[in-house]
């Protein structure tokens, strides 16, 4: 195999640094590009060491000198806390960072892989979400910088394809989840495993009612690459997720169950224009790239304890043996 050169933008965040790993892997010339926002190097430290992995420290509204093969656009915070935490920032990191990545697969004749997201689809009012769904998405909400921004971005994505030609492909994750997931990343999977470890509240929004779908970490990287060397031609969008649906107190209950923890559950007010339900139709990702998930909740659970368990460990915060 030819060895390619692959911008990976956001390459120190959850998913970046397990994707930049498998690229390695692989036997790729790997470029992490990212401005340390949400991501970390303790997410990359080990791949430090190898001659084929590049770390440069820089935001993706700064323009971008590099040669490559194939760019995966990962910049941008995930978490509501943190994409909330300046608005305008991922808005502009969505939008501006597109535009980059874009210009860059261009000058370079690269592919381009787009990180987009299920929150394209909104509230949605169609359930399970198929690609041809076109959503029901608040345009002035608090979620609207991610959720319009990604649309935005897709749009850029489909121009730059119809005016340019650039080889696009786009992929639509669903919640997905896994070690190197910040110990504060606020999203649900992490908080409750953190609470559970540590005997805290476990603080469901809500009633507790509304579904997420659950993706491990594996199963979506595994994904991405099947779609980045997909037939030319087949641009996505495509549905990347798990498609078991599960409550937030069925999944408090689950993490309670799997730590032994014996943290209460206590109830939160549910935050502005959540989604109430969630699950991604494969069927696109299983007829064109042979993909489905193969990782259960309990499973992929299981080993982002232990991951967190470390974590905590490490820091003395670790009340359950
Ligand atoms: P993350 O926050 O861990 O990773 C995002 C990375 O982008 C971080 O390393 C962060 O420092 C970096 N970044 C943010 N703004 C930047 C900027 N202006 N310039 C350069 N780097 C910047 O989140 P994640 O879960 O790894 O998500 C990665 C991508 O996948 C994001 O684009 C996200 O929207 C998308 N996605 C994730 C999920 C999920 O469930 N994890 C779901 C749907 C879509
Ligand atoms: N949630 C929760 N408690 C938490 C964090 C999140 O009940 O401590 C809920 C949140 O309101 C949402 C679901 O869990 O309904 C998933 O939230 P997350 O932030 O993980 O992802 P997203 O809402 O972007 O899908």
């Amino acid at each position: 195999m030819k060895r390619k050169r692959i911008l990976v933008t956001g390459g120190a965040g959850f998913i970046g640094s397990h994707l930049c790993e498998k690229l390695l892997e692989q036997g790729n010339d790997v470029i992490c590009m990212d401005n340390l926002f949400t991501g970390q190097k303790d997410n990359i430290r080990h791949l430090m060491s190898n001659s084929y992995f590049e770390f440069i420290r820089k935001d993706i509204l700064e323009d971008i000198y590099v040669e490559c093969d194939q760019i995966y656009n990962l910049a941008c915070p995930a978490s509501p806390v943190y994409y909330q935490y300046d608005p305008i920032k991922t808005g502009k990191t969505n939008v501006i960072g597109a535009l980059h990545a874009l210009g860059l697969a261009k000058r370079c004749h690269a592919r381009i892989l787009q990180a987009s997201t299920s929150e394209v689809y909104g509230d949605p009012q169609m359930h399970p979400q198929p690609e041809s769904y076109r959503g029901y998405v608040n345009p002035i909400g608090i979620r609207s910088c991610y959720d319009e921004g990604k649309r935005m971005v897709e749009t850029l994505f489909f121009d730059y394809h119809r005016q340019h030609d650039v080889d696009i492909k786009v992929i639509r994750i669903f919640n997905t989840y896994g070690a190197r997931m910040r110990l504060d990343d606020g999203r649900v999977i992490s908080n409750f495993i953190v609470q559970a470890l540590k005997g805290d509240d476990i603080t469901i929004y809500g009633d507790g009612k509304q579904t997420r779908s659950f993706c491990y970490i594996d199963d979506l990287v595994e994904g991405m690459t099947r779609m980045m060397n997909s037939k030319s031609g087949f641009t996505g969008p495509v549905n990347i997720g798990n498609p078991g649906e599960f409550t937030m107190v069925e999944l408090a209950g689950l993490i309670i169950n799997l730590t032994g923890s014996k943290s209460r559950i206590v109830y939160k007010p549910l935050p502005q224009d959540d989604p109430m339900q969630r699950k991604p139709d494969i069927e696109l990702a299983k007829q064109n790239l042979g993909w489905e998930p193969t990782v259960s909740l309990e499973e992929g659970l299981k080993k982002t304890i232990k991951y967190f368990a470390n974590k905590l460990r490490e820091e003395n915060e670790l009340t359950i043996p």
